[in-house]
């Protein structure tokens, strides 16, 4: 019998917590292939767009601070054991430079991304998001791995206003076998890190990899119920893309789970993960993916706003050090005149009837839960 994953039952209901779009028909609609069906999918994700944040399209420029990293992961391209990279960290000059690029370009927000780098100084780092705050408008994301909480608190007082961390999957085997411990960072839990960057007053985002050899559809289908469970305000999400000179791009095949179980590293699937993620937590902030693009050269960003994305992220990162980011091959927007460049992006932003959003661009959440969080107690006489 075919699984009952109609959209037309949804209509609100996970707004409550609860209703037709459970893990069984997440996961019906995950191995969905009839294009109608996927086009009804695709049109409520869009309402439901529309209806939540809107028509505007923020753009939010990348910066690529540092490629240096310590871990291991296995499917990653900037892997530490990888001694063909050539290294690279910026200067705090260097991306104060990128980051009064944003505020000219007239971008509300600029993220800084990084490998699991030592080399970059907590200090350093909490001085220039100090620079960046009083010399443009822009909110400040940070994707900067596994920090502990004491470096998060530093940097979120230091003015960063969110975080990204993918949990990747929540299959929990799966998430340790391609993520192989270091001595820094035995027993560190994504999720209890996300916990944390609630706590501290971030923005949170974090997300998944589709198509990882060895995720079943099934896991699939629970991530994106954890997505709405950890009420995120920013979901990330894009396929899988296997790099060869890492373990996993080269013994994918042998640890892909059986096909009738393992979810593919397709464009429809991924597609679909967008809309989904949509429809479970309607208020996130969504980019379209460079991953998503990589894969998807003809529909690029533009069938992503389509699916459900809200925001766009061109890269920033000064041209020279770009091709050194490679954490998956081909990824798209190194050439900087390519599709991911900050002019092209418009043109296709305004191809589709869309606009460019103006200011930060924060999650309808953050307005949520400020104005439902209890008055603190005024425990100081102000002078
Ligand atoms: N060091 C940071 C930033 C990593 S890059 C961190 O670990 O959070 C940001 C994201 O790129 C990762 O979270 C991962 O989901 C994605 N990524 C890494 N390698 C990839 C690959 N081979 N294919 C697709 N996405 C990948």
């Amino acid at each position: 019998m075919e699984a009952d994953h109609n959209i037309s039952n949804r209509a609100g209901s996970l707004d409550r917590g609860s209703g037709t779009l459970n893990r069984e028909t997440l996961e019906g609609w995950l191995r969905e292939t009839d294009e109608a069906r996927l086009e009804e999918l695709r049109a409520a994700a869009d309402a439901e767009r529309r209806r939540r944040v809107g028509e505007a399209v923020h753009l939010r420029g990348l910066i690529e601070i540092s490629n240096h990293c310590e871990r291991h992961c296995l499917y990653c391209g900037v892997r530490a054991p990888r001694r063909e990279v050539s290294r690279y960290r910026l200067n705090s000059e260097e991306i104060l430079a990128c980051a009064r690029r944003a505020g000219q370009l007239g971008f509300g927000t600029i993220v800084m991304q990084a490998g699991e780098d030592p080399g970059l100084c907590l200090e350093d780092l909490a001085r220039t998001i100090e620079r960046i705050k009083v010399e443009t408008a822009c909110a400040v994301t940070l994707s900067l791995g596994e920090l502990s909480r004491g470096e998060l608190a530093r940097l979120r007082q230091a003015g960063a206003d969110r975080y990204l961390l993918r949990f990747e999957t929540s299959d929990r085997d799966l998430f340790q076998r391609i993520h192989p411990p270091s001595r820094r960072h035995e027993h560190r839990d994504r999720l209890e890190i996300l916990a944390w960057l609630r706590e501290l007053g971030y923005e949170v985002g974090s997300g998944v990899m589709i198509g990882i050899p060895g995720q079943s559809y099934s896991s699939l289908a629970q991530d994106i119920e954890l997505f709405h469970t950890l009420d995120l305000d920013m979901i990330g999400v894009g396929p899988y893309l296997a790099h060869l000179d890492t373990p996993l791009g080269r013994d994918g095949q042998r640890l892909s789970l059986d096909p009738s179980r393992q979810a593919p590293v397709c464009v429809r699937l991924a597609r679909t993960v967008v809309a989904l993620a949509r429809l479970v937590q309607p208020n996130a902030n969504i980019p379209s993916t460079t991953a998503l693009a990589t894969l998807d050269r003809a529909g690029g960003h533009r069938e992503s706003l389509r699916w459900g994305a809200n925001v766009v992220m061109p890269n920033l990162t000064p041209p020279r050090y770009r091709a050194e980011y490679e954490i998956y091959p081909d990824k798209a927007g190194i050439d900087p005149v390519g599709v991911d460049s900050a002019g092209g992006i418009v043109a296709t932003i305004n191809s589709i009837g869309r606009t460019v959003a103006r200011g930060r661009g924060d999650s309808p959440n953050i307005t949520r839960r400020r104005e439902s969080a209890p008055k603190p107690l005024q425990t100081e006489v102000s002078q």
